[in-house]
């Protein structure tokens, strides 16, 4: 039980635009946070020490010597142990006010409604598609807004969805790519400052979603470069025709119960796009990784469009035509045509495994890096 005159929450108290009315808001908050990992640490770790009333977790790992260096829940002595054991005797360390509730499965499309229901906020620290789409659905059939985050090496994205004002996780990205197409940490490496930093933005959201400061990232996708320190929020909008937030979607569900849904792909893999191409197919390759990588190694006859300059650009391209788009692996372009689909284009598709998947399957003279 949060006691909220604890001295604990002395400088929150003091700080203005956010004082006891600020204080007393987190501690009637319940969030949940699913996943306990790199994301899911600081956000519980700061969540908890700022006095938040109840935090519920979701996990079923083991706490791995591998996870120590980003995941700082957790301690070498915690090794072997089951992660959410490990997280409550952390967190009732950090403060023993916070009601501590651990759920030792994986969220899924099944069971997603049920962790879901009775929270305020969600924080989506999983690190896998089926989960953030469990997520979303389940967010958006209960109208509760979640905060959504994502690391891939040196960049990061941050987002808040499902909220009444602003578009979901499937407004933006509709399917999830195929399994495999978005490398994983332990695949691709990562620092672990960078989901700390990534899972301390989310913790923030999820205060001001709480407390009603400051302006959430509802309708805007924040976008870090965490080496150049380049940062951009793009504008994030509604889809009228999703499948999961659109009004005939909500009504539709009106009458039936939440299903769990079949995720086509709406991707190309490196060997049938490279026979589209032999075939003379019409279509775009947009390549929306940055300029010196383009010069590094790139498809002949592909169009270059930064991701970071695709929201500017986009009224010099032909909404009716086909694109296909690529990056380095995957990710960038995943999320540039789940973007341009929701902003009218009608013919977009996703390159599997980026220009690396093109070097090693299809093409060994286009240089790797
Ligand atoms: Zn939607």
């Amino acid at each position: 039980m949060i006691q909220v005159d604890d001295p604990r929450y002395a400088r929150q108290h003091v700080l203005r635009g956010f004082g006891r009315a600020g204080q007393e808001r987190l501690a009637a908050a319940r969030v949940l946070i699913v996943g306990a990992g790199g994301l899911g640490s600081p956000a519980a770790l700061y969540l908890a020490a700022a006095g938040v009333g109840a935090l519920t977790l979701v996990d079923a790992d083991v706490v791995d010597l591998t996870n120590l260096h980003r995941q700082l829940l957790y301690g070498t002595r915690d090794v072997g142990r089951p992660k959410l054991d490990a997280a409550r005797d952390r967190l009732q360390d950090v403060n023993p006010q916070v009601d501590v509730t651990t759920h030792h499965v994986r969220m899924n499309a099944s069971n997603a409604f049920s962790l879901v229901q009775g929270h305020d906020v969600v924080i989506d620290a999983t690190d896998n598609f089926p989960a953030r789409y469990a997520i979303n659905d389940a967010c958006v059939a209960l109208d509760t807004e979640f905060v959504y985050g994502s690391v891939a090496r040196f960049q990061a994205q941050v987002s808040v969805f499902a909220a009444a004002t602003g578009p979901c996780y499937r407004c933006l990205f509709p399917e999830a790519p195929a399994l495999g197409a978005v490398p994983t940490c332990a695949e691709e490496g990562v620092l672990g400052v960078v989901p700390g930093i990534v899972g301390l933005h989310q913790a923030l959201e999820a205060i001001k979603l709480i407390t009603g400061i400051g302006t959430p990232l509802i309708g805007q996708l924040l976008l870090l470069d965490l080496l150049s320190n380049d940062s951009q929020r793009i504008a994030l909008a509604k889809r009228d025709d999703c499948s999961v937030c659109s009004l005939v979607a909500r009504s539709e569900r009106q009458t039936s119960t939440l299903t769990t849904r079949t995720m086509t792909s709406p991707d190309i893999t490196v060997t049938d796009l490279a026979a589209r191409m032999a075939r003379g197919d019409a279509l775009t390759v947009l390549d929306v990784r940055e300029q010196w990588e383009y010069d590094t190694a790139h498809l002949a006859g592909s169009v270059l469009i930064p991701l970071s300059t695709l929201a500017d650009a986009v009224n010099t391209l032909n909404r009716d035509a086909a694109y296909v788009v690529l990056c380095h692996h995957g990710m960038r372009s995943e999320m540039a045509a789940g973007w341009m689909r929701a902003h009218g284009f009608s013919n977009v598709t996703n390159m599997i495994g980026g220009i690396d998947a093109w070097s090693t399957s299809v093409d060994t003279t286009v240089p790797r890096y």
